[in-house]
């Protein structure tokens, strides 16, 4: 069984509680590998390697930083299947998904190892003749990662890899559930020779170790993606001591069909955006928002296909969708498919806990489908994290758009019409970071901003060039002779 100590100052450093965490496999709650449970004396020393590494770090030509990433970008591709594979046993992604998210972690560090050769700043004309005026960017000095599970590849490398080309040093704490995987690629790092100091790690509770990153006065930025609730804290406690800091969180993404739509199409996305990674994806959809005209022949083709679809251990070949990451969050889906009932809506599939023989010791949940959902419904506004489609009737599209934006996250949105005048009310209208139309509301290019309008995000956006925003300083530069 796999164990990784702290990773800081460039070493694997056990950590002084002697405690480590055992992270499950969500199919059979076997051991999977474990982590030492950090403390907060190694946290901090590890903020201090990053604080000692920083100006040499900063002070290396982008072109230098670039090829730290390049060599990243092909250890981890060399290792790609083992890390796909860990990810699965430990998270539940099936193994097809594992894979592509972590190819994606290897073309994200390709990116931004290219970045470090591209422009920084502008030149802008002076009123004084005489003058130069332009912008350059500084990093921000040490940066704090903090991630969530249903990405554990993924999501910190694409905090790490920018935060890292701009010159900054980074402390990464990633969440518990999916702390082995992260530690992993922490390995294909470490292999990469990065300069000591420039990336540290340390696990454990959110509440120690997260809320110690948000305190700690040598931490300039904090990078987090998460729920909205902890988002909240995060935000406030850098806020309070001046940090700059990020937040990317929920979403309770609609899909939009219209009468005009092909229908098979908008099924077929409906259930990848919603069911794929167990509807445990920021961007999965969970609210489906029907024209009343086409709304029973949608329905059938939707329940005939998630029928077909089968559950099980993601490393199994014929497996579609994998468990829940753990019993907390199958836990947390089964309330909220509770509460659906409770609150009169129709449940037309699923709605159990999966028993069958092979699966009775994971946290598996059928996917299911909920209808005669009205938008004040706790399912039609929370995020429930979970394989759960709820079916809202509307009479046009302006009562769709109306309801699509009756929630308090705006992460991503997606159409299904044919009609020009349809996708373009709707580009304009909704309010959503993300908005995609003919296609699932799940689906991220790395080279493009990425993050939510309302209570999904603190505004800022991350991925493609809209990460430099978050992980530098403008500097105004006015010189005279
Ligand atoms: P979470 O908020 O419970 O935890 C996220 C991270 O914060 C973990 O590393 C956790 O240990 C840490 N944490 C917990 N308490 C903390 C505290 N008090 N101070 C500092 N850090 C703390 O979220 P989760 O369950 O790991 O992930 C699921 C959530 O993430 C969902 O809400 C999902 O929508 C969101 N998410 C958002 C995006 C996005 O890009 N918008 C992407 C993926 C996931």
């Amino acid at each position: 069984m796999v164990h990784f100590n702290n990773y800081i100052n460039g070493n694997w450093e056990k950590s002084e509680s002697n405690e480590k965490y055992e992270s499950i496999n969500p199919v059979d709650q076997s051991v999977v590998g474990s982590v030492d449970q950090s403390t907060i004396n190694d946290l901090d020393k590890a903020v201090e390697s990053a604080k000692s590494a920083s100006l040499a770090w900063k002070k290396l030509s982008g072109a230098a930083r670039g090829q730290y990433l390049y060599k990243a970008a092909d250890v981890l591709e060399e290792n790609l299947e083992d890390v796909a594979k860990l990810m699965t046993l430990e998270m539940g992604k099936t193994y097809p998904e594992a894979k592509g998210e972590t190819a994606r972690g290897v073309a994200i560090l390709r990116y931004y190892a290219g970045e470090g050769m591209r422009e920084e700043g502008d030149v802008i004309p002076s009123t004084d003749p005489d003058a130069f005026m332009y912008t350059k960017r500084s990093p921000l000095g040490v940066v704090g990662v903090i991630t969530p599970w249903n990405f554990p590849v993924a999501i910190p490398i694409w905090k790490m890899a920018p935060a890292l080309i701009y010159g900054n040093t980074v402390v990464f704490k990633p969440a518990l559930e999916a702390s082995v995987t992260a530690a992993k690629v922490f390995e294909c790092l470490h292999e990469a020779e990065f300069p000591k100091g420039v990336l540290n790690m340390v696990n454990g509770d959110g509440a120690v170790i997260g809320e110690r990153i948000t305190e700690n006065p040598d931490i300039n930025g904090i990078t987090f993606t998460g729920s909205d609730k902890v988002g909240k804290v995060v935000g406030q406690t850098a806020l309070g001591r001046g940090a700059k800091y990020q937040l990317e969180m929920g979403g309770k993404n609609p899909v939009i069909v219209t009468k005009d739509a092909d229908i098979d199409k908008a099924v077929e996305a409906t259930i990848s955006g919603g069911l794929r990674s167990t509807g445990q994806k920021c961007t999965a959809t969970s609210r489906v928002i029907i024209d009343a005209s086409i709304y029973d022949s949608f329905k059938e083709k939707l329940v005939e296909k998630v029928k077909d679809i089968k559950v099980g251990d993601g490393m199994q070949e014929d497996t579609w969708m994998g468990p829940c990451v753990s019993e907390k969050q199958l836990n947390t889906v089964l309330s909220y498919i509770d509460i659906g009932k409770k609150e009169g809506a129709t449940l037309i599939h699923g709605g159990e806990r999966i028993t069958s023989s092979g699966l009775e010791n994971g946290f598996f949940v059928q996917p299911t489908i909920f209808e005669d959902v009205n938008s004040a419904m706790t399912i039609a506004q929370e995020e429930i994290f979970g394989p759960v489609l709820a079916l809202i009737k509307v009479k046009d599209l302006e009562e769709g758009i109306k309801i699509a934006n009756d929630v308090e996250f705006g992460l991503s949105a997606s159409i299904f019409t044919t009609n020009i005048q349809n996708m373009l009310t709707f580009i304009d209208d909704m309010e959503a970071g993300l908005v995609r139309v003919n296609a699932e509301s799940a689906g991220v290019e790395l080279q493009a901003p990425f993050g939510g309008m309302k209570k999904s995000s603190s505004h800022s956006r991350e991925q493609g060039q809209a990460a430099k925003e978050f992980f530098t300083s403008i500097k105004t530069v006015f010189v005279k002779g």
